[in-house]
């Protein structure tokens, strides 16, 4: 990598880089070298209002007369554009975000299908008649809500501007795209590459800057019609009341402490290795992280030793050397959060089984072991909380009730994961656990087809599939009179 500074200083709004009011920088930090390694222009919200009225413009000018069929042929554009510049966007991503090397290029290309998933729905999205009465002709039409919003976390940049853009466009909508801001540096870059997809200008903006001033001048917005929010609960509840101001539609992709649950009667090795991988993925940066891990009791000796044996063999690496498995944290912040759950864990008594500081061989880095504590109260802080690290809590169990009654037992529900043969018991796990996603003999296996989102604290709607779609449009009912009869006068 280069050692020059790159350089973002304008933002992207109505098709046009144009200076931020503030006239300041962002400084993203790499979380390797702990360096500034981009600096990228900070929006307030003097930008947001002029981004949000170029959006509207938009809106209401040359995008309301494209077809459907011409919006779909854009967002497939764009999904080539993603492919075609995938590695330069990987490599920009792992920097910025520290994710290795090989995730972020697979999550970049990944995110090509959810734009040529939306591109294909585009013409498809329609209403429906309605047999209300012989005497007339009723009908919904499926509309734009108008101008979206979207504020996005640090932790897959990439996959969360395309899971809001492409669906957003598809349905006619127009977007004003807040970035988080340690992670901003490609959300510049998906603002350039949408430049070559043809799409009018103000249709996407991008306007990067800090939560409490960009992202709430957005939610504040009255002329912005949707906000479509992923990050913690907290920002979630403080945008619910900002877009209170002129009752915005919103959805919501929060936090998450799945529960993982392991009966004796699964194939064990299948389990294990998904297990393992759903719980220290992306450095534990995830959402949807299988981070209570519920082993039955009668396997739970060998199944936990084996855990740790492969817990062993992780490799903490440097993002861009193609054989490591987990980067650094992406900032300093989740490191210092990491570890002080770490403690927690040690002062609420459960075992730390594996790992629990930062590894020895680096002298600077957010890196940090992947760490498995065993033996866990599932109503300590550490079964609780989500820490969005690489911290596993392994809790043992006895009886299906028991489980189900533990794992419900938590704020969050995004997802749920069990193992089993036992066709009965999936199925009345699905129904009972209380989560958005429930994976059986499997784990969460995302994708743009499925709808996803969680209960409780963890959200509020649905993102992917035509869920997501139909969350993009007001429906509209259209009554028509065919009778020749003269209507009933109650004033008479
Ligand atoms: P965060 O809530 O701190 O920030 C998310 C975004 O909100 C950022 O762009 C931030 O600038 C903005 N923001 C902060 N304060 C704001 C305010 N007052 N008004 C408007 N916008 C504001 O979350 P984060 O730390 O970036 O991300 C981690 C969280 O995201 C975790 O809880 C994780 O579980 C969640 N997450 C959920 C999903 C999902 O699909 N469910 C996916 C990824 C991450």
């Amino acid at each position: 990598m280069s050692t020059e500074i790159q350089s973002y200083p304008k933002i992207f709004i109505g098709g046009e880089w144009v200076q931020p009011h503030s006239g300041r920088l962002i400084k993203s930090i790499n979380p390797v070298t702990e360096e500034v390694w981009a600096e990228v222009a900070e929006a307030d919200e003097i930008d947001i209002d002029i981004a949000v009225k170029a959006a509207r413009e938009a809106f209401y000018g040359p995008w309301r007369r494209w077809t459907a069929t011409e919006r779909g042929a854009s967002l497939r554009k764009m999904g080539d554009i993603l492919l075609e510049n995938a590695e330069r966007l990987a490599f920009l991503e792992t920097n910025d975000n520290g994710k290795p090397y090989r995730d972020t290029l697979g999550e970049i290309k990944r995110s090509a299908e959810w734009f040529y998933y939306y591109a294909g729905a585009a013409d498809k999205i329609q209403g429906e008649t309605i047999p209300n009465n012989p005497d007339s002709l009723a009908y919904t039409r499926r509309e734009p809500v108008g101008v979206v919003g979207a504020i996005t976390p640090w932790n897959s940049p990439i996959s969360m501007y395309s899971w809001k853009i492409a669906p957003a466009l598809a349905a006619g909508n127009t977007i004003v795209i807040k970035p988080a801001e340690l992670t901003p540096v490609t959300s510049m870059e998906i603002a350039r590459l949408s430049q070559d997809a043809g799409f009018p200008p103000g249709v996407i903006n991008v306007v990067p800057g800090y939560g409490k001033v960009a992202g709430s001048s957005l939610a504040k917005h009255p002329l912005v019609n949707k906000i479509a929010f992923t990050g913690e609960y907290s920002t979630a509840q403080s945008i619910m009341k900002d877009a209170a101001v002129n009752l915005k539609r919103v959805s919501f992709e929060c936090g998450g402490k799945a529960p993982h649950i392991i009966f004796d009667d699964a194939d064990l090795d299948k389990a294990l290795t998904v297990a393992l991988h759903s719980a220290f993925r992306s450095t534990g940066q995830s959402c949807s992280l299988g981070s209570r891990l519920f082993v039955q009791r009668n396997i739970y000796k060998e199944f936990v030793k084996k855990l740790i044996n492969r817990v062993r063999q992780i490799r903490v690496g440097m993002p861009l050397d193609k054989d490591t498995h987990i980067g650094p944290h992406t900032s300093k912040a989740q490191l210092d959060k990491t570890l002080q759950y770490i403690e927690i864990g040690k002062e609420e008594g459960a075992h730390l089984a594996v790992g629990g500081k930062q590894p020895e061989e680096f002298t600077r880095g957010y890196f940090v072991e992947p760490t498995v504590f065993t033996e866990v109260d599932n109503q300590s802080r550490l079964a609780q909380e989500e820490i969005f690290g690489p911290v596993l809590a392994i809790i043992p169990f006895d009886t299906d009730e028991d489980v189900l009654q533990m794992a419900n037992n938590v704020q969050y529900g995004l997802v749920a994961g069990l193992w089993t043969k036992d066709i009965k018991r999936a199925h009345k796990f699905a129904a009972d656990l209380e989560a958005g996603f429930i994976s059986i003999n499997t784990y969460r296996p995302i994708h743009w087809t499925l709808p996803y989102g969680g209960y409780k604290l963890s959200g509020y709607g649905r993102e992917n599939g035509l869920e997501a779609l139909h969350a993009y449009t007001e429906v509209k009912t259209v009554v028509v009179n065919l009778s020749d009869e003269l209507p009933s006068d109650p004033f008479k």
